[in-house]
């Protein structure tokens, strides 16, 4: 192994067309006879002289092996860098790599990892995540709120046919079909099928779905309170007591988890369950005044004077991941409000719950372009606050709520900030 100074000018990845450029008066210190993913140079220049050389230069051969997993800043050199390579020799059409000799030199190594795809693939290197990213069609995005999936340590997995909670010794498919008579199917999700064409069906029917057909076929996101008060409890009855399912929950502390490939067709919402996403966020519900027996169950007072959420005993762990948390919903007092004609009063999500549904939210709309970063609104521009018509429902493409959807569905209730949400969205995605 050999090491020499040097500054890429430019360099190309196998088999694309995509070039790495280095910032001008930076030096990077980088170890040859890498056996990883190759990076080719095209030109570079030496340190010390700051005099570009070719690829026909006899230090630097095209082909020339260099590892940008291995770069690491050299100590000496980065303040007196030369920078004569920043000629007029770079190609105007590649102004973006002007762009990049701008920017630090930690940024655009970054960058141009990323641009480029150049990064080590070593057999048994480990491909870190950042947690969190969705997983849509096998693929990750960020959403820059922490998510769980269902393949993660304390995740939620949607995909196992057992119960979740049962005794371990219970909770096999053969023994809780037995126990638990809405229990019909082992799986509590299905398979987006309406409106493929036959050759479409068979390419998905086993599960692998493209991220274009997918974006095709998904254009609602619904949002519902689980009723359920903690994510633990609500993947509790929906996988364990009621063969539902949903892709997210989100926790009091803003914890989202996800508990299916969001391909897959999940049981939340009846009509909709072909076409949309689901979210089940952790909140006890809304009551019809006088009928809020729940509220002194799950909400105490403090000294503050501001409520706080207090998961009964009874239900065992709460799940919630962040230590010692402690939940207060984002208004003091329940808020009262219809909805399907009916006045309801709920205490409102927490703020940690809005700050990740945003996120969120703005995340599903940028991947699904037919999925519109907005939620029903009358002639006046003001939330619809019951069901929508069939032929509007079959219209809407964006955020909703399950009782836009159902007439016999509440959620998520008055207490539900939409334009807090989709105003929040809107903003990160500007
Ligand atoms: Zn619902």
């Amino acid at each position: 192994m050999t090491r020499m100074s040097l500054m890429i000018v430019r360099g190309e990845c196998p088999g694309g067309s995509a070039i790495a450029v280095e910032p001008r008066g930076r030096n990077l210190e980088c170890e040859t006879d890498c056996s990883g993913r190759e990076l080719r140079l095209v030109e570079s220049a030496t340190a010390a002289s700051g005099r570009a050389a070719s690829p026909k230069d006899g230090s630097f051969r095209p082909g020339h092996a260099v590892c940008p997993g291995v770069w690491r800043r050299a100590k000496a050199g980065l303040a007196d860098a030369p920078t004569s390579v920043q000629d007029s020799r770079v190609p105007a059409t590649r102004k973006w790599s002007r762009l990049l000799q701008s920017v630090p030199v930690g940024v655009a190594v970054l960058l141009a990892v990323v641009l480029t795809g150049c990064t080590t693939t070593q057999p048994g290197a480990l491909l870190k995540r950042q947690g969190d990213e969705i997983i849509v069609a096998g693929q990750l995005f960020h959403t820059g709120t922490r998510v769980v999936t269902w393949m993660d340590p304390g995740g939620y997995d949607a995909y196992r046919v057992e119960r979740r909670f049962a005794a371990f010794d219970q909770s096999s498919w053969e023994t809780s079909k037995v126990a638990v008579a809405a229990l019909k199917t082992p799986n509590r999700y299905g398979l987006r099928q309406d409106n493929l064409t036959p050759q479409q069906l068979e390419s998905v029917r086993g599960g692998g779905w493209e991220l274009p057909l997918l974006r095709e076929k998904v254009d609602q996101f619904v949002l519902h309170f689980d009723a359920a008060g903690t994510s633990r409890q609500c993947f509790n009855v929906l996988h364990d007591h009621r063969c539902l399912s949903v892709h997210f929950m989100l926790d009091l502390d803003g914890t989202i988890y996800q508990t299916l490939d969001l391909k897959e067709r999940a049981w939340h919402a009846t009509t909709s369950n072909t076409r949309s996403i689901g979210i089940e966020i952790a909140n006890i519900g809304a009551f019809a005044p006088g009928q809020q027996r729940m509220f002194e169950e799950w909400y105490q007072r403090d000294d503050s004077g501001w409520p706080r959420v207090v998961v009964p005993t009874r239900l065992g762990p709460t799940g919630i991941r962040t230590p010692n948390f402690v939940a207060r919903p984002a208004r003091k007092d329940p808020v009262q409000g219809v909805v399907q004609g009916r006045t309801l009063q709920q205490y409102d999500f927490t703020p940690e719950q809005y700050a990740a549904l945003v996120k969120l939210t703005a995340t599903l709309c940028k991947v699904f372009p037919q999925l519109h970063c907005d939620y029903p609104r009358d002639a006046e521009g003001k939330l619809v606050t019951g069901k929508l018509p069939d032929a509007a429902l079959n219209q809407y493409q964006g955020v909703l709520g399950h009782f836009h959807i159902q007439s016999n569905k509440v959620d998520p209730g008055p207490a539900l900030q939409w334009e807090r949400v989709i105003g929040g969205a809107k903003k990160l995605l500007r």
